[in-house]
């Protein structure tokens, strides 16, 4: 091939033929003519020999899609000119072309024996390089298909990459992956647009927006990759120095694609992008470089995927160039190198997920070994706390368990001398003699109040230590309401009298409504109340008691007419011991009643609420639930009431007490000795008083419980296991005086059980009622 090179490019192709010219054509010996930017044309001369005998079908191709003028010139036919030209390059829209084809291709016929010049002129601002090939027409159709394939395999690897990173990206939510994905579809525009495929397909009749496409295709193949790089390594907290080089390029690519749109003429821009895209491989690759050195191991996927790609670039480029010879498989090396590339980079990012998925492992081990650790520390410290707790309670458990017992042995002590105490002063009260003087009587009459009142306080404060240890226990069952109250009112008549003051029973007369509750807990409740209504009353008040019902609720009100309790003060009643003003104004009570009260009615799963107003009286209202059952057959707990003295026998009997307490004894030696019939026998121990009563087999058997050798419980065992005994009536007296310590002595069998001190009329209407029988 010879060449030419026209250096205005205004030369025609009468003038390159002529004399003047033809002799300026240089020989050309290379497979690829490379000429770089330049504003000259190029003149190519060849001359095609047949020598066959059939006429040969060629074809010649130029494979540079971007070369805006290729014209050829062959013989005339046509006798009125010497050449005949074929116009083709980018150019022209691509309907125009001679052989609709990505690659600018004309069809030569050589005839047999023929010898055919041929002229080709090239003109381009891009840079001119002119892979020819001149193909026998069947060996080019072959050779197109080989290029299909490749095409097929060159898109179809990145299409498969795009469609799985998408999928990726959708999934794991992974920016990377979408600069990845950018990245894939620049390198296949830029593909596509160099080996003319986007001016075939997408935009054929638009010769002049095809060079604005392939310049902001460039652009954008670097941007894909700066952005990717960017995020790839975190530049902007990684390497911030190289965070801000790649602003910079990213704006000026950014401006390179848009001006590309907009500028007249897009070749100088297309110029700087090119030149752009050296400074841009060594930027990527330094960062990627730096990285490595900072100890990113990922870095050497990506620095393998650059370099190869940068290698194909390069090779390209020195084929372009004319430095080495062409090759067709080296001259598309920038394209194996794009796809090596992606390859890589797609290595890169799993490398990137496994790195980041083993710190997350390492992450939730040392988390795991933390917990482990801290749990550990925090059971051994709860060990450690409940062992202390553990050692607390039980001190705390043994001071109350302590505390109860000194309580119960209290009472007990103070109970046994109470009973000599009120029992002689009842002899003296009872005394039939009646040589009392009207004083002595009176101060008689003291004692027995005083130590009334004594009792009372044992007993609350033993109710309410009881409580205050959790010991204290309701039974609850059905109760008639009206048999509660009758006996509360029955009770407390005697004391509203003393205080002139009037009790108005409103509620229903008969036998309205029974009620779930512990019968004698509530009668304590309501007798307290009663009593404290009469007391914090004026002479000639009243107390009125009603009750409602609404659904499963009875609500009983005792309302006093009396001084009532000023408002700052209402919310101190039901603490022990708060008295208010009552010590100030000589009323009799200890202050514990009604802090007893909110116990038993919480126990009771009632509520007790308060409203009064200082000189208006007072309302207690307590709310308890009523029972769906009929109320429980009340049991006679005691005999007192159904023994009469009046018919205290008339014939011999004997009795015995079973007693250590030489005062009890005594006591109890002055009460019978009112009764002439009676002889009693006292025995000091349980074990004596068996004795005895086996022996002289008594009418009945008074016994204390708590006896020097064995128990009264222990006695009364004894007796019933013997014939001769066991028919004897045995009741109890004695100083351990709860609740509990009157239901276990029924329980065990005694016919009742009196509490010391002891009411002397009750004593006797119970021994009347046992004599009897
Ligand atoms: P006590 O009556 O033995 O003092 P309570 O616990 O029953 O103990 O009552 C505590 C205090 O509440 C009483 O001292 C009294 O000041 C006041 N209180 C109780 N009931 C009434 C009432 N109905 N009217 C006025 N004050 C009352």
């Amino acid at each position: 091939m010879d060449v030419l090179e026209d250096k205005a490019a205004t030369l025609s192709i009468n003038a390159i033929t002529s004399a003047e010219h033809s002799g300026n054509f240089r020989t050309f010996r290379k497979l690829f003519a490379s000429w770089g930017f330049t504003d000259s044309a190029y003149w190519y001369r060849t001359t095609i020999v047949n020598p066959g005998k059939e006429p040969r079908e060629l074809v010649l191709e130029q494979t540079t899609s971007w070369i805006d003028s290729i014209s050829l010139y062959t013989p005339s036919d046509d006798p009125t000119k010497e050449f005949s030209v074929i116009h083709t390059g980018d150019r022209l829209p691509f309907n125009q072309r001679p052989i609709k084809h990505h690659n600018f291709l004309f069809p030569i016929t050589v005839a047999p024996g023929q010898s055919l010049p041929l002229y080709l002129r090239i003109e381009s601002r891009a840079a001119v390089a002119t892979p020819l090939t001149l193909w026998d027409r069947d060996a080019f159709g072959n050779h197109d298909r080989t290029i299909a394939y490749y095409f097929g395999a060159f898109f179809g690897v990145l299409g498969i990459m795009f469609v799985y990173n998408l999928f990726l990206f959708l999934n794991l939510r992974d920016i990377n992956y979408l600069y990845y994905i950018i990245f894939i579809s620049s390198i296949a525009l830029v593909f596509a647009t160099s080996k003319g495929l986007t001016f075939m397909y997408l935009w054929p009749d638009d010769p002049g927006f095809i060079e604005r496409v392939q310049t902001a295709g460039l652009s954008f193949y670097q941007l894909g990759g700066i952005l990717f790089a960017k995020n790839f390594f975190d530049t902007r907290n990684q390497h911030p120095r190289f965070n801000n080089l790649f602003l910079f390029l990213l704006t000026g690519h950014s401006l390179i694609i848009l001006l590309a749109f907009i500028v007249k003429d897009v070749i100088p821009l297309a110029n700087i992008s090119i030149a752009m895209v050296q400074i841009n491989a060594i930027i990527l690759l330094a960062t990627g470089l730096q990285a490595w050195r900072k100890g990113n191991q990922t870095a050497r996927y990506y620095l393998a995927a650059w370099s190869l790609s940068i290698l194909g670039i390069v090779i390209t480029a020195l084929i372009l160039l004319g430095v080495m010879n062409y090759n067709f498989f080296l001259y598309n090396a920038t394209f194996v190198g794009s796809l090596l590339d992606v390859a890589f980079l797609s290595f890169a990012l799993a490398d990137r997920i496994n790195l980041l998925r083993s710190e997350k492992d390492h992450a939730r081990l040392l988390v795991h070994e933390t917990l482990r650790k801290t749990k550990n520390e925090l059971e051994s410290k709860v060990a450690e706390r409940t062992a202390d707790l553990r050692a607390a309670k039980e001190i705390a458990d043994h001071a109350s368990s302590v505390k109860s017992e000194f309580l119960s042995n209290m009472s007990h002590e103070l109970r046994t001398p109470l009973n000599s105490i009120l029992g002689f002063a009842q002899l003296l009260e009872l005394n039939d003699a009646h040589n009392l003087s009207q004083t002595q009587q009176e101060n008689v009459q003291h004692i027995i109040t005083s130590g009334n009142h004594l009792l009372c306080l044992i007993t609350d404060v033993l109710d309410l230590s009881r409580i205050e240890a959790g010991k204290l226990t309701v039974s609850m069952e059905s109760v008639s309401l009206r048999d509660i109250l009758d006996n509360t009112l029955q009770l407390t008549t005697s004391l509203a009298d003393e205080y002139g003051v009037t009790l108005y029973d409103q509620t229903p007369a008969d036998d309205f409504c029974s009620i779930y509750a512990d019968a004698t807990r509530l009668t304590q409740v309501i007798l307290n109340l009663l009593t404290n209504g009469i007391k914090y009353n004026r002479r000639g008040g009243k107390v009125f008691i009603d009750v409602s019902l609404s659904g499963k609720t009875v609500e009983i009100n005792i309302r006093d007419t009396g001084q009532g309790i000023s408002g700052d003060k209402i919310s101190k009643v039901f603490q022990p011991f708060e008295r208010i003003d009552s010590d100030k104004k000589g009323i009799e009570g200890t202050g514990i009643g009604l802090a007893i009260t909110k116990h038993l009615i919480s126990l009771m799963d009632g509520s007790i609420a308060v409203s009064s107003s200082h000189g208006n009286g007072s309302t207690f209202t307590l709310r308890l639930t009523l029972s769906d059952s009929p109320p429980s057959i009340a049991e006679k707990r005691s005999l007192a009431q159904t023994g009469d003295e009046s018919a205290f026998p008339s014939e011999q009997h004997q009795i015995l007490y079973v007693e250590d307490n030489t005062l009890n004894q005594k006591l109890m030696r002055h009460i019978f000795s009112r009764h002439k019939n009676i002889e009693l026998i006292i025995a000091d121990c349980g074990l004596k008083g068996v004795e005895i009563a086996k022996a002289s087999k008594p009418s009945m058997i008074i016994m204390d419980i708590r006896l020097p050798d064995i128990s009264g419980y222990q006695a009364l065992k004894l007796l019933k296991s013997m014939r001769e005994t066991a028919s004897i009536p045995v009741i109890a007296v004695s100083a351990n005086a709860t609740i509990e310590d009157l239901e276990k002595g029924h329980q065990a069998g005694f016919v009742d059980y009196i509490e010391k001190p002891v009411d002397i009329q009750k004593l006797m209407s119970v021994v009347t009622h046992c004599i009897q029988k």
